[in-house]
């Protein structure tokens, strides 16, 4: 089946908000979903959680954290990857929002990417997650899953990004990044996907080119 970018990114995203309609963000305040990114960069969903609900969510402005030492956030991070970094940048980034912004949250990308420990992909989600605005945040299963379907081609976050802002429809953008991470953990996996499993093999670029040709060469190789 040839679709355009288009019309595939469509049936993408209609599969993900019907497959995953129950998946959503946790509802927090822009703080706490900045905060939760900060701890999650490099960290399993699981932990991410167990640490920010023990350690983090009594704390509801910068201000509260940035009067703590680095060695109390060190003690409140562990045992999160990176924690002696997260700590760093929690902490410069809560001092910053406390003098400079008044201990709000900045609401543009370009603030928050200025913000110690922030990236694109943060910057993304507490404007979409934190904010409600309709921005696709781009993750490692993203770049994963659109590129393995074949609606972008390229693995650098901001081309990925500006493509998807194109090519998913307004209203449906926020959402996408939470499902996509549901999908890409449930079936269509970095680097080894179920694509047997998946309801998207018609219309996906991966599945024709990697997995039917490799199920093909196994198939010779037990006749031979
Ligand atoms: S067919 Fe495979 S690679 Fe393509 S979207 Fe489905 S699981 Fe992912």
């Amino acid at each position: 089946m040839v679709l355009s970018t288009r019309e595939k990114a469509r049936i993408l995203t209609e599969f993900l908000e019907k497959r995953y309609a129950n998946v959503t963000y946790p509802r927090s305040t822009p703080f706490h979903v900045l905060i939760r990114t900060i701890i999650s960069q490099r960290n399993r969903d699981e932990l991410t959680d167990e640490i920010f609900e023990r350690n983090f969510s009594s704390f509801h402005h910068p201000s509260d954290i940035a009067g703590l030492s680095e060695k109390e956030l060190i003690h409140l991070l562990k045992p999160a990857g990176l924690y002696r970094q997260k700590a760093k940048a929690i902490l410069k980034t809560c001092k910053i929002l406390s003098e400079r912004y008044n201990d709000e949250i900045p609401r543009t990308r370009e603030e928050l990417m200025a913000l110690p420990g922030v990236g694109g992909k943060t910057a993304d989600i507490v404007l979409s997650y934190g904010f409600g605005e309709d921005v696709v945040a781009c993750d490692t299963h993203v770049i994963w899953i659109s590129n393995a379907i074949g609606i972008v081609k390229s693995t650098d976050p901001d081309i990925v990004r500006k493509n998807l802002m194109e090519l998913i429809p307004p209203g449906h953008r926020k959402m996408f990044n939470i499902r996509a991470v549901a999908f890409g953990k449930e079936i269509c996996v970095t680097s080894r996907p179920h694509c047997e499993l998946c309801d998207l093999n018609k219309i996906c670029d991966y599945f024709r080119s990697n997995f039917l040709k490799k199920h093909k060469n196994k198939e010779k190789n037990n006749i031979a």
